[in-house]
Formats: C-alpha cells, structure tokens, sequence
C-alpha cells in the first residue's frame, strides 16, 4: 500500500461515490479500470470524463479474470461485497476495500496524516447527527469536512487532507462492510433496528457490519459513544476496546452495559453529562422530539470528547439549521404550522414524528405502502391527530386503519391534501406531512415529495 502510482486499481460501481474513489486514483498516478452494469450511454457525463482521463470502461457483466490481474478493486458502497467476482478476487489474494477505506488509507498516508475522524452509524438518526456534529466542530473553529453517506463522498476529503481538522463521517452498514483499517477517532452506534433485511442474512450479521466501526480503534484517546437504551447496541459496544460513553432518554440505561466512562441523560429543557457535570439547553425547533434528543446527545459526546468548547456546543445545539424533510417547519400561517417530514417512509419514522408534537395534529399520509401495519402510529397519534388527509396507493388501507379512530379525508394528491388541510386547521394547530410510506408511485423521491409540499404550503 506504499503508493497507489502506476498500480492497477479497478473501480466497482460508478455512482457518487465510486466516481469520487476514481478521480482521487487518478489523482494518485493509478492506473484505473472502471466496472459498472449500466451501458456508457446510461453513464453518459462520467463516461466521457473516464475518456477524457485515459480510464478503462467496462460495461456490463465483469469479464473473468479482470478483477484478479488488479492491485486492489475499490467497491462503491451500493455494490454488494458478496458478489462472486468479487469472493474469487478475494480469494485470489487481490485486496478489496469501500471507497471510504481508499480515502482513509490515502489521507492516513499524507503529510500530518488524517484528519480527525468522526464516524457515525445506526439504523436511524445518521444524517441527523452527522449534520449536527459537523455543526458543533464547525463552531468551535475546526475545519469540518461533512459527509460520508450523507453529501459529498469522504474521498473528496481525501483529495486535500491538509483541508481538514475534522471528519464528521455518516457510515452506513455497507459502507462499514468495507473498511478494514480505517480507525475512528470517536465512533458512535445510535441505535440499531431491523433494517435492510434484504441485503442481510439476519439480524446478528447487520449488527456485525456496525459493529465494524468500533473494530480499529485504539485505547488511549480513542472513544465510542453509544445508545446506553438499546439492548442491542450495548451488546455489540461490549466489542469496544476504547472508553464508551453513553445516552439516555430513559435514565435507564441497559443493565447489563459494560462499564460506561460517563453518560449524557436528558432532563428537562435539555440533558446533562454525569461525568463533567454540564448542563445544555435543547431549544432548537429543528431537534424537537425525543429522537432529536438522542441525536442532540450523540453529537455532543462526539463534540466536547472531541475538544469543542462547551459554548461552540451550546452555539451549535442552538444554531443548528436542521436538515430538509425530517419535521421541517416550512411556515406558520395564520397560526398553523406546516411541517415538511417527507423522510419518513416508514411507520416507524412517522412514530417518532407524532411523539414530537404536543397538540393537534393534521397528519398527510400515504403513497407507496411497505407492507407493515399502520396499527401502531394510529395508536401514537391517539389524542393528537384530529383528521387524516390521504394520499397515493396505500390510501385505502389508512383509512381502514383509522376507521375507528379520526376522520379520513381521501385527497388522492399531495395538493389536494393540502388545500383540504387548509381549510381545516385552526390557529395552533400543526399540518404533519408525514407519509409512512415510499413516494414512488407519485414523486421522483422523497425529497421530491418534501419540495412540492414545501412549494404548495409556500402559495397558500
Ligand atoms: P438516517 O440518515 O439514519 O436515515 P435521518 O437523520 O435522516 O437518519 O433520520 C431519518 C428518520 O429517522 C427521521 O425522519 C426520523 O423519523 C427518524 N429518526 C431520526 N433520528 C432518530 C433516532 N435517534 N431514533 C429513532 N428514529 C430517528
């Protein structure tokens, strides 16, 4: 690994990421073949840069052999390790790495080395507490580079290490699946929930991937932080060789938690750190509710373990602009407030989104339903939600599951949701578009879904 000049490296996967990992081997003097199954027609921009740059396509299947005769195969995070060219490179002695390993091992290997690395992972709150960690690096004065998962692919970090102080990294279970000496400065593990099923066996081999973010780090100045709530992360950070420091919303931590060196537990208005006794506020209406707690908690530890300031912190928590399409607030008009969640696909999602408002709730939900009941956040919503206003294919099945519950207005569009909402709600009130559902049989995306509400709430 002394250098990656002249050396043949093979691409696998030319999305963001994989494009990123290219240009920073080119930029490195390797020699470089790019592998995608799409067609140089579907590639079309990339494709000619790859020309432009002397870099070999292949489209379509890989031929045999190709990935042996390689140095190393760097692999785009949505090309999954298991596949069979890539197990007979594998086996054949031709190492294998994620793209955010490549960047590693180049900014390791750079003058001053790495940056400071912060990594973080979890079934749910990544993007989140990502954001907001960068938020809190950013204030106490280091250069933050934020991304990983969520923006700009860490190999564009890598193209300038001397750029940086700080790496505030979003990991996900694939991307963690591909390190194997990328060692975190502070790692945290949010929580973990079946996810992605798909792509995993069970439940133990999706918890191994995360886990992976804990597995090179060393004592002696190396920390993890960890949901202390959830049995399942407490379990996998008995891995950590590093101290551990805790969050709870509960004030009871698992029991059976390994030794933690401190824990941040919410109170009113905000949460304290047992171990240094500090005290902050949580003002901020883009972290509201109880899972913004954790995040808010999660990305303090990071933070103040990390050397930000306790004010920069403070600044930071209070600062924080939040993210688009996760409890959004798009705009208060005539006393009701319109609240863009178009992230949440899922009926845990909406779960949490309904635990974080207090009044009267006119929930927008429907579209491309995933199978799972609807049971559950009609009973979080009990006593809050005063009508539903439907949308998409699942709409039929709502209604059902709200049938005894709130009255359903079937609205079939996103604007006729939203002129219906207009006429029902009343000063304190709160319009939730929260789906519970994909977007796919009306939207391109869920972010689609978010700015076409965002532009209809903007026109009343
Ligand atoms: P990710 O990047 O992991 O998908 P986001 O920060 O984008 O996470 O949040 C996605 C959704 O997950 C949010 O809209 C919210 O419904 C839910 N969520 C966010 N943080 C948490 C948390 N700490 N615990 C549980 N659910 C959360």
């Amino acid at each position: 690994n002394a250098s990656l000049s002249g050396r043949k490296v093979a691409v696998f996967g030319l999305a963001k990421s994989g494009v990123a990992a290219l240009r920073l081997l080119l930029q490195h003097g390797a020699k470089v073949t790019a592998l995608d199954a799409r067609s140089e027609d579907a590639l079309g921009d990339v494709a000619k840069e790859l020309h432009a740059n002397g870099v070999t396509l292949v489209t379509g299947a890989t031929p045999a052999g190709l990935l042996t005769r390689q140095d190393l195969v760097v692999v785009s995070p949505g090309v999954p390790l298991s596949l069979p060219e890539l197990e007979v490179a594998r086996t054949s002695g031709v190492p294998v790495w994620g793209e955010v390993e490549l960047a590693w091992r180049v900014m390791e290997l750079a003058p001053g080395g790495a940056p400071r690395f912060l990594g973080i992972t979890g079934t749910n709150g990544k993007s989140t507490t990502t954001a907001l960690t960068g938020e809190l690096y950013a204030r106490g004065g280091q250069r933050t580079f934020v991304g990983g998962n969520l923006g700009r692919p860490l190999a564009e970090a890598a193209m300038a290490p001397g750029d940086w102080d700080a790496l505030v990294v979003e990991l996900s279970s694939f991307q963690l699946e591909g390190i194997h000496e990328l060692r975190p400065y502070g790692a945290a593990l949010l929580n973990l929930t079946p996810d992605h099923l798909d792509r995993y066996a069970n439940q133990g081999e999706y918890g191994s991937a995360k886990a992976r973010i804990f597995m090179n780090q060393h004592a002696g100045g190396d920390f993890a932080v960890v949901n202390a709530d959830d049995a399942a992360v407490m379990t996998l950070a008995a891995s950590a060789r590093v101290p551990v420091y805790g969050f709870s919303v509960t004030g009871r931590p698992v029991v059976d938690a390994p030794a933690l060196a401190g824990l941040a537990v919410m109170q009113d208005g905000g949460f304290r750190l047992d171990f240094s006794g500090e005290d902050f506020t949580l003002q901020n209406r883009a972290l509201r509710g109880a899972h913004n707690v954790q995040n808010a908690m999660a990305a303090t530890l990071l933070a103040r373990l990390g050397g930000v300031s306790r004010d920069a912190v403070q600044a930071g928590l209070d600062g924080y602009p939040g993210l688009p399409h996760r409890l959004e607030s798009v705009r208060v008009l005539d006393g009701v407030e319109w609240v863009n969640d178009s992230k949440a696909t899922n009926v845990d999602s909406v779960l949490v989104a309904l635990k974080a408002f207090t009044g009267d709730v006119w929930l927008i939900a429907g579209g491309k339903g995933k199978g799972a009941p609807y049971a559950p956040m009609v009973e979080a919503g009990h006593g809050k939600v005063k009508g539903v206003l439907t949308l998409g294919q699942d709409a039929d099945a709502l209604a059902r599951a709200y049938a005894n519950e709130a009255p359903v207005h079937a609205c079939g569009t996103l604007d006729a949701a939203v002129a219906k909402a207009r006429a029902l709600a009343a000063a304190g009130d709160t319009v939730l578009l929260s789906p519970a559902c994909a977007s796919y049989d009306q939207f391109k995306n869920f972010e689609d879904r978010g700015d076409t509400f965002k532009r209809l709430v903007g026109a009343l």
